[in-house]
C-alpha cells in the first residue's frame, strides 16, 4: 500500500511541475497579437517575448522595414510577420488592423508602443510647434488610431481582447526638459483611461505600461552614447540600485497586462520605474 501511495505521489508531483512550466512559457497560447514599434527596443522585446509565450500570431508593424523584416524572420516567418505602418497615418493603421484579422480571423492583443522622443530644447519658453505636431502626430494620434482600429475589430468580432499602450514615468511627473513628449505621454494616460470606460461593457481591456527611462535605440540616438553610459546615466532616476532596466522588464509588464492573468485589470497604468527618483 505504501509503495503504490509512494508511486502515486511522484506521478502527482511529476504531473504538477510539468503544468505548472507549462502554463508558465504559455500565457499567449493562441493569440494573435499587433506590436507597434516591434523592430527596436522595448516592441522587439515584447515581440520575443510573446513568442516565447505560445503566441500564434505576431504582426510587428513599424516604419523601419529592413529592422522589422529581421526580427521576425529571427522569431520565424511561420508566426511572425512585419508589415510597414506608420501609425500616424489612419489609411495605414486601418488597412493593417483590418488585414490581420482578414488573415487570421480575429485580434487578441494590440500593443500601441511606437513612438518618439523630442529634442531636449523643447523647453515651455522655446516649443517649436512644428517638431511639436510631428510628436503629437506619432504619440498621441498613432497611439488613439491603434486604439481605435483594434477595439473596432475586437467588437465587431466579440472579441474580449487587451489592448496594452505605452506611455512614461514622464506621464505621471513634470519635466525639466522635453514639454512636448511629457504632455504626449499625459494624453497616452487619458486615452487609456476613457478608452477603458467605454470599451469595459464589452469586456475589452485597455491598460498601460509606463517605464522609467531605460537604454534603447530610441534614448542611446538622443544621448548620441552607448547602452552601458546611458544606463549609468539613468541611475539617478531610480531608487532600486545595482540593476538598470531593460527592454525585458517591461516586456514582462506588457505580457501581464496582455494575458489572461490580469482578467480582471483595466484602466490601469502599470509603472515599471525601479522606484522613481528626481535627482
Ligand atoms: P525605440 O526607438 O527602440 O523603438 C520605437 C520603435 O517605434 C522604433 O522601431 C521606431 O521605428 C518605431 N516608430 C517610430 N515612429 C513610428 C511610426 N510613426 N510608425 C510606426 N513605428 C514607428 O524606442 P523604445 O525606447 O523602445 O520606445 C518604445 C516606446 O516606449 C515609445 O512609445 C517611448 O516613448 C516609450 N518609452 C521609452 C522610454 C525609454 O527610456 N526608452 C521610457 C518611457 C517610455
Amino acid at each position: 500500500y505504501l509503495y503504490f501511495n509512494w508511486k502515486k505521489g511522484i506521478c502527482y508531483w511529476l504531473r504538477s511541475v510539468v503544468k505548472m512550466s507549462t502554463l508558465r512559457e504559455n500565457k499567449l497560447q493562441g493569440k494573435i497579437a499587433i506590436i507597434t514599434g516591434g523592430a527596436s527596443g522595448i516592441g522587439e522585446a515584447t515581440a520575443r517575448l510573446f513568442a516565447n509565450h505560445g503566441a500564434a500570431v505576431l504582426v510587428i508593424a513599424d516604419i523601419q522595414d529592413e529592422l522589422g523584416r529581421q526580427v521576425a524572420e529571427s522569431i520565424g516567418t511561420h508566426r511572425c510577420t512585419y508589415v510597414h505602418c506608420d501609425v500616424s497615418d489612419e489609411d495605414q493603421v486601418k488597412t493593417m488592423v483590418e488585414q490581420t484579422v482578414h488573415k487570421y480571423g480575429h485580434l487578441d492583443i494590440m500593443f500601441s508602443n511606437a513612438g518618439i522622443l523630442s529634442s531636449p530644447d523643447q523647453t515651455v519658453l522655446d516649443l517649436d510647434f512644428s517638431a511639436f505636431d510631428r510628436l503629437f502626430d506619432v504619440n498621441v494620434r498613432g497611439m488613439a488610431l491603434c486604439v481605435k482600429h483594434a477595439a473596432r475589430v475586437m467588437v465587431e468580432r466579440r472579441v474580449k481582447g487587451s489592448i496594452v499602450c505605452t506611455a512614461s514615468v514622464a506621464a505621471n511627473h513634470g519635466m525639466e526638459i522635453r514639454t512636448d513628449y511629457c504632455m504626449s505621454k499625459h494624453a497616452v494616460l487619458g486615452l487609456v483611461r476613457s478608452a477603458s470606460v467605454q470599451l469595459g461593457v464589452h469586456g475589452i481591456r485597455v491598460n498601460c505600461v509606463s517605464p522609467n527611462a531605460l537604454a534603447t535605440p530610441l534614448t542611446c540616438r538622443a544621448a548620441g552614447k552607448g547602452v552601458e553610459e546611458v544606463e549609468k546615466a539613468y541611475e539617478k532616476f531610480t531608487r532600486l540600485k545595482g540593476i538598470a532596466l531593460k527592454a525585458g522588464h517591461v516586456a514582462d509588464a506588457v505580457l501581464y497586462l496582455a494575458c489572461g492573468e490580469s482578467e480582471f485589470v483595466t484602466g490601469h497604468d502599470l509603472v515599471v520605474d525601479g522606484g522613481f527618483f528626481r535627482p
